[in-house]
């Protein structure tokens, strides 16, 4: 057969002189070039990579007994606050890979157990929601109740919390859907009226209506880029109704409503018994949905977190376990860094007493410790690669106070 001097791409029709490369096919006078070639194969990559993930997967499934297992290994102590979050998130998705699996709806709907968690900050509320979503490996996704707006004011539109969790999934709709957002100080987010704040100018209760809308489980247009930078983004539709939403907050002085209802069920001839039986020390552990009112959340929005629990404020003990216990301890950390570079560091206890007692006397909590921790090892760091004499580091009580002493703090406290 005679080659033709002249053939047209069959996808965009230039001809042989008008492209780079050309591949002739079997066929006389048909041919791809290569911008087109390279065209297909990047359209077909993605095109077997979506089908992939279309696939629907069912969760593998822990047990209320495995999840605390595992959160045991990560977080210390709030031992009823894993028991409750365990429980509700087996359920969940156990909930989840029912209704995935092709059953429908029957006699008994299953409702949604969103869990709302109430805890001064800093004691592990988004460590627990975290390390839930590790273990169960799906999307985890946090966002800030105070930043988000209703649509069309200065902030971030609430569906954006749902483009954070896509992005998180690698943009896999399956995987996104069944994942877990993560909602911080929902106690601020007051209604008007409720909000001693007359600066904010967004009625915290748009927010909460539109929060509302994403619990009750409807398919949202989500932006996948985010923002209102971009009106030219299509939007991806997400269907919120298996995604767990776990809220958190602080509740500051949340221990009044409790004391008073506590008080007034307390009428009656059972009065002495249930006087008796309340610790009054530890009144967090009686919070109740209503008791959320007093904070300005709708009605509507506090009933769709079904699931309550009330973390303990971390004390010495705990801060000292937290230095040293969990898997991915900060002393841990430390240890592990020295030893790529071949040097073997230790803590004396005294040291870690002295990180604990800095953390609590400025109020720094958990979250201080890396700060404080970072105050005192950043010289050695920095000298030790260096040094080829030193091979053996111990951190002492005497040289951590030197380190912190003074300007130290100040740092820290800034943090
Ligand atoms: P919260 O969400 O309650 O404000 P975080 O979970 O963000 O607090 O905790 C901040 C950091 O403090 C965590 O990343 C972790 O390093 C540490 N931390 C807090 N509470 C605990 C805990 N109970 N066990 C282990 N580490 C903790």
């Amino acid at each position: 057969m005679k080659k033709q001097e002249k053939q047209n791409c069959i996808f965009c029709g230039r001809s042989t002189d008008e492209v780079k490369e050309f591949i002739e096919s079997n066929y006389e006078g048909v041919g791809v070039c290569s911008d087109c070639a390279m065209g297909i194969h990047n359209y077909m990559e993605e095109r077997i990579r979506t089908a992939k993930s279309k696939t629907v997967e069912q969760l593998q499934l822990k047990t209320p007994k495995q999840i605390t297992d595992y959160l045991d290994q990560y977080v210390i102590g709030q031992q009823r606050a894993k028991k409750t979050l365990a429980v509700a998130v087996y359920n969940h998705y156990k909930r989840l890979n029912y209704y995935n699996g092709g059953k429908q709806q029957e006699d008994v709907e299953l409702d949604k157990s969103n869990i709302i968690m109430i805890g001064q900050t800093g004691t592990g509320k988004t460590l627990l929601a975290r390390t839930i979503a590790q273990l169960l490996n799906v999307p985890f996704a946090i966002a800030d109740a105070t930043v988000l707006t209703q649509a069309g004011y200065v902030g971030e539109d609430v569906e954006t919390i749902l483009t954070r969790l896509l992005q998180n999934a690698d943009y896999n709709l399956e995987k996104a859907q069944m994942g877990i957002v993560f909602i911080d100080e929902i106690d601020k987010i007051a209604r008007k009226g409720d909000n001693p704040s007359i600066t904010r100018d967004v009625s915290g209760e748009g927010v909460q209506q539109a929060l509302l809308k994403l619990l009750e489980g409807t398919v949202v247009n989500v932006p996948p880029e985010g923002g209102r930078k971009h009106p030219e983004q299509k939007f991806i539709q997400v269907d919120t109704r298996n995604i767990l939403f776990i809220a958190a907050g602080a509740f500051d002085g949340i221990d009044r409503p409790i004391a008073q209802r506590l008080n007034q069920s307390a009428i009656g001839f059972t009065e002495s018994l249930q006087r008796d039986r309340i610790d009054k020390e530890d009144l967090l552990q009686y919070a109740q949905p209503q008791d959320l009112k007093s904070f300005g959340l709708i009605p509507e929005l506090i009933g769709r977190f079904p699931v309550l629990t009330a973390l303990d404020n971390l004390d010495a003990k705990a801060l000292k376990r937290i230095l040293t216990e969990p898997k991915n301890a900060i002393t841990k950390q430390y240890i592990k860094l020295f030893a790529m570079d071949g040097k073997h560091l230790t803590f004396d206890d005294g040291a870690l007493d002295y990180f604990v007692e800095v953390a609590v006397k400025y109020s720094l909590g958990a979250r201080g410790l890396r700060g404080i921790m970072e105050e005192v090892m950043t010289d050695l760091m920095y000298s030790v690669p260096d040094d080829k004499q030193q091979n053996e580091i111990v951190i002492t009580r005497d040289y951590a106070e030197k380190k912190i002493d003074g300007k130290g703090i100040k740092s820290i406290k800034e943090e």
